[in-house]
């Protein structure tokens, strides 16, 4: 997971762009950058949070009109620099290209860019393959003046060669700004635009809606599964359906946890549908018949969720777990060893709300279980009678190849054993899950019955063909390297 944005402007985009990827800062937190364009690109990438690598000398020369930024999440354990983003290459015009996804078919493409295509790449990030393959299909059409269908019909031979997820944005020198989704839609991506005092418009296309509206764009529309959009130096925006073989599977994980509440996706509101969430929870928690005196969310993103659920269940909503604003998402850590410390210093209790009660924790997943047994035993100190455990998802049992820095099958809590087992597990008198349709139906957009989504990680159906038993059992053997390799650093 990453975050993107762009924007085609009329006078110098950094601010907006820092301003943009301040909103996107929960998408990714291991590096950043921003490059613009002014007849030269202008580059600042590294790793660290936006406010460190933007720094305020870096406005004095990330000059143009025109410009992409992105925050980046690592996935395949890798902190070498050389893996921020963006990406720019020389040939042909000068591309630059920002990418938020996974490629699953990153080992063969390596093969062919670097031995038949005599591309070179730099470092070992699929982002960067993706921009070579887009400059390899780019170079043959080249002209002067790059036209609008010229431009789809290369996108139609990039979309042939890639597969997996991909949301990208991208910048070509003297033509103009692009943005494409995969034919899933898995991740996000929005556009909007913004009148200019001047009478002049302004093009604005993000990860999440949150990045467009907090800087004063109104939204368009979402980027379709499958479309390319392509605005021109004159900021004319033309649009095309590239991918042969369209069906929107978008992560329904963005809703539950990796999202912005305040954002805006497929039409989907977040926050309502974490509001959907707690209340077809509760229906599961009423039938079982526990008594409940007050319901805790774990900070932050299943604040939302217990707030209807407690009002279902009409029981007293309180907030006994305070979060340390200042350490980051434990979820996105890599290495065991630095997630399980940072629990502790994440989350202290208000022992009055806990005391005597029964109380039930509500939290967004439970993946591995260590987070949730740390919370479970934190709660019981401070003299909890009965301490229960719901989870605003599907019990979570395979890896996500799309993006989302997951643990491979066998490290997942819900993998083998039952929900009674797994209370056991995270020492809770009882667990809750969402049913997999429940959280669906909170999820859906009320005028769209049929929408699909990617539901992969809770039930092994990935919109993908690629992804099967044999892959899955790679990329384990794969991450257990990298993994290991990080903990020895
Ligand atoms: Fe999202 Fe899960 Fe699908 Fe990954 S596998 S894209 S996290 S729903």
């Amino acid at each position: 997971m990453c975050g993107i944005v762009g924007i085609h402007g009329e006078d110098n985009v950094v601010f907006d762009i820092y301003e943009a990827l301040l909103m996107l800062q929960h998408r990714g937190q291991d590096a950043a950058g921003i490059v613009t364009y002014d007849g030269h690109f202008h580059l600042k990438k590294d790793n660290g949070l936006v406010s460190d690598v933007i720094t305020p000398d870096s406005f004095n020369h990330l000059t143009g009109a025109i410009g992409i930024g992105h925050v980046r999440y690592r996935t395949a354990g890798n902190m070498d620099p050389t893996a921020a983003q963006p990406f720019i290459i020389n040939s042909p015009y000068g591309i630059a290209l920002i990418h938020n996804g996974n490629l699953t078919n990153y080992n063969e493409l390596k093969h062919i860019i670097t031995e038949e295509d005599n591309r070179y790449l730099n470092s070992s990030s699929d982002s960067e393959m993706l921009l070579n393959v887009l400059g390899h299909e780019l170079q043959t059409d080249a002209e002067r003046q790059l036209a609008p269908d010229v431009f789809f019909g290369v996108m139609k031979n990039v979309y042939k060669r890639l597969t997996g997820s991909y949301s990208v944005i991208g910048l070509i020198a003297g033509q103009g700004m692009f943005a494409f989704r995969d034919p899933h839609g898995i991740r996000p991506l929005i556009y909007g635009k913004r009148q200019t005092a001047t009478g002049g418009v302004e093009y604005m296309i993000a990860s999440e809606s949150v990045a467009l509206t907090s800087n004063g764009f109104e939204v368009v529309e979402d980027i379709q599964p499958g479309e390319v959009i392509y605005i021109d130096e004159n900021k004319k925006v033309h649009k095309q359906i590239c991918a042969e073989k369209i069906e929107h599977r978008a992560c329904i994980f963005e809703y539950v946890y990796l999202a912005r509440p305040d954002s805006l996706m497929d039409n989907v509101s977040v926050y309502k549908s974490r509001l959907r969430m707690g209340e077809q929870l509760a229906k599961k928690i009423k039938d079982s018949g526990i008594e409940i005196d007050v319901v805790i969310p774990v900070p932050d993103t299943a604040r939302t969720a217990a707030v209807t659920l407690a009002y279902a269940l009409g029981v007293k909503y309180r907030e006994g777990l305070i979060k340390n604003r200042y350490i980051g998402r434990t979820f996105i850590m890599p290495v065991q060893a630095e997630r399980q410390k940072s629990i502790r210093r994440k989350l202290n209790p208000i022992p009055l709300e806990l005391k005597g009660k029964k109380v039930l924790i509500v939290d967004d997943s439970i993946v591995r279980g260590n987070t949730s047994r740390k919370i479970v035993e934190l709660v019981r100190e401070q003299g909890a009678e009965k301490v229960y455990f719901a989870s605003c998802a599907p019990p979570l049992k395979f890896p996500c190849m799309y993006g989302v820095d997951m643990p491979t099958k066998s490290e997942f809590v819900a993998n083998n054993l039952s929900v009674a087992e797994i209370a056991k597990s995270i020492k809770a008198d009882a667990v809750f899950y969402q049913d997999l349709d429940d959280l669906i139906e909170s999820v859906k957009p009320p005028k769209s019955i049929n929408r699909k989504f990617c539901t992969a990680c809770f039930d092994g159906n990935y919109p993908t063909p690629e992804i099967t038993e044999a892959y899955l059992e790679n990329m384990a053997i794969e991450k257990g390297d990298k993994d290991l390799k990080m903990q020895l650093l």
